[in-house]
């Protein structure tokens, strides 16, 4: 597998294989610390491109002040192993300074969508990812970009900034990987605590018990967001960031459910903020 720590190095991989007839490029884009969840996505992107490239930056642009920018998991040789082992050809690992030259000043802004759900709680967060995502999508020129639904709200983001600049790279969104029982993967549990850990399940047993009660035709939004404040309340220790019945492409609340609404909860569990959805049918 090669390892590739330039934007010129991504481009010169990607073109070289995509002048073949026929040969698409998979992109998927992390920030290291990998796991079932990230393997997920590149094994999806196997399945339908001929050639895979897992970048892993974290980047410094979409933490805020007192965020765990400097704390992040990293964890190079194992990620470059896991990329491996599910299939990926290319690694890109660029330094912070590659990515934003000395005196970088162009950003990419989403309006509205970038200041709601995760952008309300976490100002500038989506500033960052849509500026890292776009340098990411010029830098590869990838047929198709793998994302978790996991991030439902930077899903709802990077579409709509895709679609306004006219990106080539398709965007293709994979289920939520979870735990066996049930919590969903992420880079950040790794911070909890043992007891922490278990008061996290919360996250997950709230959207079921909502997925239950939508299923048994409940669709007004007060009555699911009640429900699962319920829940939470079980689980004192855990704070509830926001709990939200949303449009998927817009992020705006909507009153009743139907087909395809998101159900998005955020909570910080000790000093670790945790973030799970589903899909309302
Ligand atoms: P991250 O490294 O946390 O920025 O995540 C990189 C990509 O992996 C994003 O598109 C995430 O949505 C996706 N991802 C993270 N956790 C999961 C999960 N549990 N299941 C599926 N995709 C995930």
């Amino acid at each position: 597998m090669k390892i590739l720590r330039t934007v010129e190095e991504l481009r010169q991989w990607s073109r070289a294989l995509r002048c073949q007839p026929g040969h698409t490029i998979g992109l998927v884009p992390t920030m290291g610390a990998l796991h079932a969840g990230h393997g997920s996505l590149i094994r999806a992107a196997r399945a339908v491109c001929q050639h895979v490239a897992v970048s892993i930056f974290v980047n410094p642009t979409q933490f805020g002040p007192n965020e765990d920018y400097a704390r992040y998991p990293r964890s190079f040789d194992a990620d470059c192993a896991l990329a491996a082992a599910e299939g990926a050809e290319a690694v890109f690992a660029p330094s912070v300074e590659e990515m934003y030259p000395t005196g970088a000043a162009t950003f990419v802004e989403v309006e509205g969508l970038g200041s709601r759900l995760d952008g309300a709680s976490r100002p500038g967060h989506f500033r960052g990812v849509a500026t890292v995502v776009a340098k990411l999508f010029l830098a590869a020129e990838a047929d198709k970009a793998f994302f978790g639904q996991k991030d439902a709200a930077q899903v709802a983001l990077l579409r709509r900034m895709a679609a306004d600049l006219r990106f080539a790279t398709e965007i293709v969104v994979c289920p939520i990987v979870r735990e066996a029982d049930g919590l969903a993967m992420s880079s950040r549990n790794a911070y909890l605590s043992p007891a922490e850990r278990a008061q996290a399940l919360v996250l997950s047993r709230a959207l079921r018990h909502v997925e239950e009660l939508a299923a048994h035709g409940e669709r007004r939004a007060s009555v699911l967001v009640e429900a699962a404040r319920a829940v939470f309340a079980g689980e004192p220790a855990v704070r509830i960031d926001y709990i939200a019945v949303a449009d998927w492409a817009t992020l705006l609340p909507v009153e009743t459910a139907a087909p395809g609404t998101l159900f998005a909860v955020a909570a910080h569990v000790g000093a670790t903020r945790l973030i799970d959805n589903a899909i309302l049918n």
